[in-house]
């Protein structure tokens, strides 16, 4: 019996792990594209960015129950023949399986602006984290298109650096979507008190200069001048690989509560971390996509343990997802750390400090709390995690 996981990241590891843990003995294959062991990503836009750390430094630590798994590095999964049950990849190796766990987390989104190809990044691995820092090093002005988490980060990061940072954004404020307009402006004030400028409800109508670019021009006219461009605009799911059978890929791999995707009953599929989409059963049915540090652990220690499950009993494990997705962002000096949903709130309560300052954030949908967020304030958090949890 073979499970054969594409796409080595921490997502990935934890399903290996997990299975393991839940006795599978079977064969278990890691197909990633990257040349390296599963490592962590939040550092790319903190740390390896001002202080240039080693992958040595960011590799998770593997548990014994693991040394078994076959890694195949550097080569990346292009299609899937669902009758023969095989994954063809790139280098034109054909890997056969059993059961099939799509583990390949995303990319991110790209304008579709032509020029500035020699000033131009986005940021997903080590590679391109390695590649930004030696190209900023080298700059004075950057201009960072987005303003979500990474964006914001990666501001924070340029001014520690002592680069002047201009960020363009389609959004009303900085981290609008995942926690909403007045905490986002009250963000957008600290950036701004570091020196960041923002220009918000704008487009980009093109790249200035040629292959080195030298700003970006806005739809209203206005010319920002930049020697470095980041794109910095949400993420594509990894599915192209899975296409041509009949998985929902609408926006990553919808799967169920064991994380088994709505394929045919005889082929197994799964679907784990950022790539995955699901239902929250502690906020609602709607099956979403999340891209947080702890759902990848989360959904592989779900899906190694349904995979076993179902290997063993031919049952297929009915568990609820009570995971609460929780995240946390470095900017600057401040530490964010969020849990729940803040994103389909309707309304916040601002039930410590104030958003300008330190604070506790509570996120309300109706009169319920669907989130938790707080700056700097990670040690006040216990209490409000337990409420929500009795609550939830
Ligand atoms: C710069 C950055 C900063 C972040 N900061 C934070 C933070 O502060 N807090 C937080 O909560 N979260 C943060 N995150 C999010 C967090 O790192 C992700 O949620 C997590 O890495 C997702 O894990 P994953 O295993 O699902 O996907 P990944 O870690 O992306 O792993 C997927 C792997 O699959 C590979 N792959 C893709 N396609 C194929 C293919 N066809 N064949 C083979 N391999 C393939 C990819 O190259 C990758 O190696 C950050 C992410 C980034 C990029």
């Amino acid at each position: 019996m073979k499970v054969l996981i594409v796409g080595a990241g921490l997502a990935g590891l934890r399903t290996a792990e997990s299975l393991r843990g839940a006795g599978f003995a079977g064969e278990i294959t890691l197909v990633g594209d990257e040349p390296y062991f599963p490592y962590n990503r939040p550092p790319l836009s903190k740390d390896a960015l001002a202080n240039g750390l080693e992958i040595a430094d960011l590799e998770f630590k593997r548990r014994e129950s693991v040394a078994d798994v076959t890694w195949i590095f550097d080569d990346s999964a292009t299609s899937t023949d669902y009758q023969q049950r095989g994954v063809l990849l790139k280098s034109g190796r054909l890997e056969s399986f059993d059961v099939l766990v799509a583990a390949t987390g995303i990319r991110p989104r790209t304008l579709n602006v032509p020029g500035a190809e020699k000033s131009k990044f986005s940021l997903r691995n080590f590679a391109e984290a390695q590649e930004l820092r030696t190209s900023m090093l080298g700059v004075q002005r950057i201009v960072i298109v987005g303003a979500g988490f990474i964006g914001c980060e990666i501001a924070a990061t340029a001014r520690k650096l002592g680069i002047d940072v201009a960020v363009v954004a389609a959004d009303p404020e900085p981290m609008f979507r995942p926690l909403g307009a007045e905490f986002g402006h009250a963000m957008k004030h600290r950036h701004e008190a570091h020196g960041v400028s923002f220009h918000m409800n704008a487009k980009i109508a093109g790249y200035l200069g040629g292959e080195s670019a030298t700003g970006v021009s806005l739809e209203s006219g206005e010319e920002i001048l930049g020697d470095l461009l980041i794109e910095a605009i949400g993420s594509l799911p990894n599915t192209e690989w899975l296409a041509g059978g009949s998985l929902d890929l609408k926006d990553g791999v919808l799967v169920d509560s064991s994380m088994r995707a709505t394929a045919p009953s005889d082929v197994s599929i799964y679907a784990v971390g950022d790539v995955a989409r699901y239902a929250f059963d502690l906020f609602d049915t709607t099956p979403r996509r999340i891209e947080h540090w702890n759902l990848p652990t989360e959904t592989g220690r779900r899906a190694g343990k349904s995979i076993a499950h179902f290997l063993h009993t031919g049952e297929v494990l009915a568990e609820s997802v009570n995971f609460v997705p929780s995240f946390w962002s470095d900017q600057y000096e401040d530490n964010l750390q969020s849990f729940g949903m803040p994103g389909i709130a309707d309304s916040i309560n601002v039930v410590e400090g104030d958003l300008m300052g330190d604070c506790v954030v509570e996120y309300l949908r109706g009169n319920k709390v669907v989130g938790v967020v707080g700056v700097n304030t990670s040690a006040k958090l216990a209490p409000y995690r337990k409420s929500f949890q009795e609550t939830n």
